[in-house]
């Protein structure tokens, strides 16, 4: 789930780049059919416009510079929040200590620690529960939509929280297992909507929100997610002793 709104083009008017306050950013304007402006920050930090082809992007920016600014606002706190939480190990939305041991065990119960006993074993459980977790809301948001899929991967990637590609396998990111449940729900509801639509189309959208109607609310808490993720270092061990065990999955 990136957004590439496919036949679209680059408008010439457009800005390539904006400047707010000390912060440069990066703009991407796709033209397309649609009613008024939609602005998104993607997890590099380029923002996103689709737009209309006669929309004055500026004008857009002009308006929407309170959005933007608060939007700005929420990414410099994710990234010192970051920070704070170098050592610990993001689960479901919740930071954990890491405790080195014999054997791998999540918390139960309210517990803080994870234990580990090397990082690609963790890595190795994290992908089973992400697993269960997955299939779970897969079987269950495939029934709603009344849609099928083959079958499931769970694969290190590096910009996208899940796809789903054209013989109906869903790909998804071993982070998000460090999301928060609804945020997860949401990538899923997004994937498994693709067996029924495949590009980001109204349709697409309709679809997404008769079965999660703040589905906007939770792209953005998405986008602080990534920030946080992408900048976490035990996320960045994790991811990397991953690689070699990716293809098993
Ligand atoms: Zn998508």
């Amino acid at each position: 789930m990136r957004r590439n709104g496919t036949g679209s083009r680059e408008s010439s008017r457009a800005p390539d780049e904006i400047l707010w306050w000390d912060n440069r950013i990066r703009v991407e304007v796709r033209r397309e059919k649609r009613k008024g402006a939609r602005l998104l920050f993607r997890a590099d930090g380029t923002l996103c416009i689709n737009a209309p082809e006669e929309t004055d992007i500026r004008l857009v920016l002009r308006r929407r510079r309170r959005w933007l600014g608060r939007r700005m606002a929420e990414l410099a706190e994710s990234a010192s929040e970051k920070g704070k939480c170098d050592d610990k190990l993001l689960l479901r939305g919740r930071w954990h200590l890491l405790k080195q041991s014999d054997v791998c065990r999540l918390p139960i119960d309210g517990e803080d620690e994870v234990c580990y006993s090397t990082p690609a074993a963790l890595s190795d459980l994290l992908k089973r529960e992400l697993r269960r977790d997955l299939e779970r809301l897969t079987d269950h948001y495939g029934r709603r939509m009344d849609v099928r899929y083959n079958r499931i991967a769970i694969r290190k990637q590096r910009s996208r929280w899940g796809s789903c590609s054209s013989n109906r396998n869903l790909n998804f990111n071993l982070i998000m297992i460090a999301l928060p449940t609804p945020l997860c729900e949401y990538v899923v509801i997004h994937e498994v909507a693709h067996l029924a639509e495949r590009g980001h189309s109204g349709g697409f959208w309709k679809l997404v929100a008769q079965h999660c109607s703040d589905y906007e609310e939770r792209e953005r808490k998405l986008q602080q997610y990534w920030y946080l993720i992408e900048g976490n270092r035990v996320w960045q061990t994790l991811r990397e002793s991953s690689r070699s065990s990716r293809e098993r999955s």
